[in-house]
């Protein structure tokens, strides 16, 4: 029986694009000569959105959507779309054509022929970003892939996962996910797709520096504990350098020569207070963790359902 893949693809107030997105898209998979579904999932959009998708899934079988109750941002509708999919695999892609449609029949030709399990989109260039955003990234990639010990450079979103690796992915409970390191994690016989990254064809980008910036502090802080032993270090540093000071004072007393030193005292106060504070900081991160697994909240709420003509169903939660 010939094997089918879902495409999943986070939608956030995309009315410019995501028609004639849907179509480009549609015509790549065509081409793959494969069955599909385009499974897009409404970040809870605040324009058009959702009213595009309807129309889209009444005009094209392969067409389904699910609406979010609300933002719940990309990683949650990316979680939602893979615990809809039935596909034998799963494509996940923007909606902006910035991971480029036309890696898509070599993906599958990969998957099909070649038995990969995991074909990964890296980022061979990052298109126009800004330098914030660049240099960033690349400090980001580096620390993760040290601190986890797994290999992340330049990774994307963008991906094609087997039916076995996006179960095993489904077993993963936490609640804060980071679908780039947790695809790595899983393992599997994996494959490196090197992509440029396209012009958004329209709309802007969703992503600030800072919701980058608190993204990366999420997915660093869910696959190392590497940060908390920083704490012990930076307290084992001041340890030894309390010893020897220390010593030094009780010979300076003791041979009569101790002089008023206000200028050292007050920079080991701020050095010690600033150092404290870092380890308050990384250990209040980790807390901050713990609490958001512990309460065990869903991930995303689905409010609504649309496949086919006659196939709309609101959800009664
Ligand atoms: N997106 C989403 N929820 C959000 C923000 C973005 O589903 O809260 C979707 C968005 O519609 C797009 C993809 O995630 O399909 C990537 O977003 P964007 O192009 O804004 O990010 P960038 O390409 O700048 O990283
Ligand atoms: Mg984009």
């Amino acid at each position: 029986m010939d094997k089918k893949v879902t495409v999943v693809i986070p939608v956030y107030n995309e009315e410019l694009l995501i028609n004639e997105n849907v179509g480009v898209i549609a015509g790549y998979l065509r081409q793959a000569g494969t069955g599909f579904t385009i499974l897009l999932v409404d970040d809870g959009s605040r324009d058009s959105t959702w009213q595009k998708l309807r129309e889209l899934s009444k005009e094209h079988d392969f067409v389904k959507a699910l609406r979010l109750s609300r933002n719940f941002g990309k990683e949650a509708a990316i979680c939602a779309g893979l615990e809809e999919a039935d596909g034998d695999a799963c494509i996940i892609m923007d909606s902006d054509l910035q991971h480029p449609p036309q890696l898509i029949p070599e993906m599958i030709r990969l998957w099909k022929e070649d038995g990969y399990d995991v074909i990964e989109g890296v980022k061979s260039s990052r298109g126009n970003e800004s330098m914030v955003k660049k240099v960033g990234a690349g400090m980001f990639y580096s620390i993760l892939s040290k601190l986890s010990g797994l290999d992340m450079q330049q990774a994307s979103d963008f991906k094609l996962l087997d039916r076995k690796v996006v179960d095993a992915w489904k077993s993963m409970n936490e609640r804060g996910t980071f679908f780039r390191g947790m695809s790595a994690w899983v393992g599997y016989n994996r494959k490196s797709l090197p992509f440029s990254v396209g012009t958004r064809t329209r709309g802007t980008s969703k992503w600030s520096v800072f919701n980058l910036f608190n993204l990366a502090i999420k997915a660093i802080t869910s696959f190392s504990s590497f940060p908390l032993h920083i704490v012990t270090f930076i307290g084992l540093f001041f340890l030894v350098g309390a010893l020897i000071l220390g010593i030094q004072t009780i010979y300076m007393k003791v041979s009569g020569m101790a002089l008023s030193g206000f200028t050292t005292v007050i920079l080991l106060l701020l050095i010690i207070g600033s150092a404290l504070m870092i380890s308050l900081g990384i250990i209040g991160t980790y807390i901050a963790r713990i609490y958001e697994e512990v309460k065990f909240r869903p991930r995303y709420i689905v409010s609504e359902k649309a496949a086919g003509a006659l196939n709309h169903e609101k959800i009664e939660t």
